[in-house]
C-alpha cells in the first residue's frame, strides 16, 4: 500500500492512506481488502493507518486528538457486520504488525499481536506442546475474539452430571476450556488519550474487567494479549450423524442429553444444505477430547450406541486434530461470500418445537443454522468480566450467498427467524451480529452498567468508536 501525501505536520505512521487524496482505487483496497464479509460496509474512514507496532499506535492516537476525529480499530477483519470501517474516524488497522507470538515456557504464557489468526496461533503453539483457545475458523482474529468472549474450539466440553457435586468437580478437573478471554492474563493498551500502559487483576482492573467481553465497547487499543496456555491435546476423535431436517427436533434433544451425559466431548447441531444429499439436514457433530486414544474413543463408541434411528450419513470415531478441524470448519465459511448473521441464547428448556422456522427457512444453499450446547458449563457462575449472558443453548443463523441482488432476500431470513425467537431469549453473544438490526441483550443489567461507566472513565471524549449501531 503507498502512502498519499500526508497533508498533516503529526508524525504519522509511513503506512497511512487518506481518504481525501489517495487515488480511489488505494483507498478502497484499504478500507476493505481485509474485510471477511464480501458484503462492503458504506463507511468511509478519513484515513487507514497501517500500524506496525504500539508506538505507531500512540501516534495515531495523538493525531486523532489533534484532528478531533475519532479511531477505530481492525485486528483480524472478521466482524461479519465490519464494525471497524467507521465514518469520520481514523481506523487503526494492525494486519502488518510485526510483533510476533512469544511463549514464556517457564509459565506457559503467550503473548500475541491482537492481528494473529487462530490457525497461525495454534501451528505456533503446537509446536511446542501447547494450545489454548481460538476461533473455529482458521482465519479469524484473536484481537476482537478474545475481546468479545470469544466462544472457541473446546467451549463448552461436558463433563457428566451424575454424581455429587458435579460443579465441584467440574471446577476442580476443568476439563472444558471455558471462553477463551478467561485465557487472558494481561493486555497491553494505548489509551483513548495515547498513554500506553499494562492492565491485568492488579493494575488498571477495569480495563482488563472489560477486555473479557466488551467487544468493540472496549474503550483502548489493545497492541497484545497475553493468554494462559494448556498442554496440546492428547487425543481428538469425531463422530456425525445426518438426519433430514424434519428430525431436527429429535437430532437437537439426543444432543443435548449427549452433552449432558458424557465427559469431555463437545457437541454442535447444525442446519445446512449437504452436498452429498438433496434436501436440507442436521447434523449432530461430536468430538471427543482425550488423555489417550481409547479413552476418547470409548466415549464415541457408548455415544453411538444411543443415536436415533434414521441417519442419512453418519461417521463414527474418526481421528482428527485441531488443524483438520479448523480446515473443515473454513470450508463451511467460504471466503468472498456475503454474510449476514444473528444469534441468541435460547431460555433453558425451551421446546425445540418453536424452532421450526428457523430451521425451515435456511434460504440458500451455503447458508447455516448452528445449535451448540453448552450445558453443564452454562450453569457455572462465570468470573468477574464484562462477558455475563449464557444459556444451554446457542443459537446462530449465518445467510451465506453470492449475489447482492439476494442481499435483502438473505437478511431478512435471518432477522424474521430470529426476531420471532427473541421472546424466548436471554439475549445475544455479541461476537456474532450487527447490532443494526434489532435491539438486544449483550450483557446483564450490572456488567451493562458497569460497562458504561468504564468506558466513561477511560474515554470521556468518546473518541474509540465503539458498538456500530448501539450506544454504551
Ligand atoms: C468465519 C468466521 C468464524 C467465526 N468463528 C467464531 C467462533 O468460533 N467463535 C467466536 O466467538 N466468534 C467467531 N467469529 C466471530 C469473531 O470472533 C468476531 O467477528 C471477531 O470480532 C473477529 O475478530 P477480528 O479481530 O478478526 O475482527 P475485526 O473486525 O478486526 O475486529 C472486530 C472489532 O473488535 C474490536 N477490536 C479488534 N481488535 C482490537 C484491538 N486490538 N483493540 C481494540 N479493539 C479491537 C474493534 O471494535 C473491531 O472493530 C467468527 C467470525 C467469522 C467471520
Amino acid at each position: 500500500m503507498e502512502s498519499a501525501n500526508l497533508p498533516y505536520t503529526q508524525k504519522t505512521p509511513l503506512n497511512t492512506v487518506w481518504r481525501d487524496n489517495a487515488d480511489p482505487a488505494i483507498y478502497e483496497a484499504a478500507r476493505t481488502s481485509r474485510l471477511f464479509n464480501a458484503q462492503k460496509p458504506t463507511q468511509y474512514p478519513i484515513a487507514i493507518a497501517f500500524v506496525k507496532d504500539a508506538s505507531e499506535v500512540v501516534d495515531v492516537i495523538q493525531l486523532a486528538i489533534q484532528l478531533s476525529c475519532r479511531i477505530s480499530v481492525r485486528a483480524g477483519g472478521h466482524s461479519y457486520a465490519s464494525w471497524s470501517v467507521r465514518d469520520e474516524a481514523i481506523l487503526i488497522d494492525m494486519g502488518d504488525f510485526s510483533e510476533n507470538p512469544s511463549l514464556d515456557e517457564a509459565t506457559g504464557i503467550v503473548s500475541i499481536p491482537p492481528s494473529i489468526m487462530g490457525k497461525d496461533l495454534i501451528e505456533y503453539l503446537d509446536a511446542k506442546g501447547r494450545v489454548c483457545s481460538v476461533g473455529h475458523c482458521p482465519d479469524v482474529g484473536l484481537g476482537g475474539f478474545l475481546l468479545g468472549g470469544g466462544m472457541g474450539w473446546n467451549c463448552n466440553v461436558s463433563l457428566s452430571t451424575q454424581g455429587f457435586n458435579f460443579y465441584a468437580q467440574w471446577l476442580k478437573e476443568r476439563k472444558n476450556w471455558g471462553w477463551a478471554c478467561e485465557q487472558v492474563v494481561a493486555i497491553d493498551v494505548v489509551t483513548a488519550d495515547g498513554q500506553f500502559i499494562r492492565s491485568d487483576i492488579q493494575q488498571h482492573s477495569d480495563l482488563f474487567w472489560a477486555a473479557r467481553g466488551a467487544g468493540p465497547a472496549f474503550p483502548g487499543v489493545v497492541t497484545r494479549f497475553y493468554l494462559k496456555t494448556k498442554p496440546a491435546i492428547k487425543s481428538m476423535f469425531s463422530s456425525g450423524y445426518v438426519y433430514p431436517i424434519r428430525s431436527y427436533r429429535t437430532s437437537l434433544q439426543w444432543a443435548a442429553t449427549v452433552s449432558s451425559s458424557n465427559d469431555g466431548i463437545e457437541v454442535l447441531a447444525i442446519g445446512s444444505y449437504s452436498a452429498d444429499l438433496k434436501g436440507p439436514c442436521v447434523t449432530v457433530s461430536i468430538l471427543a477430547y482425550g488423555d489417550n486414544d481409547d479413552d476418547a474413543r470409548d466415549v464415541l463408541q457408548k455415544i453411538d450406541a444411543s443415536h436415533p434411528n434414521g441417519a442419512l450419513l453418519q461417521w463414527i470415531c474418526e481421528k482428527t486434530n485441531m488443524q483438520q478441524q479448523l480446515e473443515k470448519s473454513g470450508q463451511s465459511f467460504p471466503n468472498n461470500h456475503r454474510y449476514y448473521v444473528d444469534n441468541l441464547w435460547l431460555d433453558d428448556n425451551m421446546d425445540f418445537s418453536l424452532l421450526d422456522r428457523a430451521f425451515n427457512s435456511l434460504p440458500t444453499k451455503n447458508s447455516l443454522l448452528l445449535c451448540q450446547s453448552m450445558f453443564p458449563c452454562s450453569q457455572r457462575d462465570l468470573p468477574d468480566m464484562a462477558l455475563s449472558l449464557q444459556s444451554n443453548q446457542w443459537l446462530a443463523m449465518y445467510a451465506i450467498w453470492e449475489e447482492e441482488a439476494d442481499d435483502s432476500r438473505c437478511e431478512t431470513a435471518v432477522h424474521e427467524a430470529i426476531s420471532e425467537l427473541q421472546q424466548h431469549s436471554k439475549g445475544s453473544y455479541l461476537g456474532e451480529l450487527d447490532f443494526r438490526a434489532r435491539r438486544g441483550h449483550y450483557w446483564a443489567d450490572d456488567q451493562y452498567e458497569r460497562l458504561v461507566s468504564v468506558r466513561r472513565k477511560w474515554d470521556p471524549l468518546n473518541r474509540i468508536c465503539g458498538c456500530l449501531g448501539l450506544e454504551v
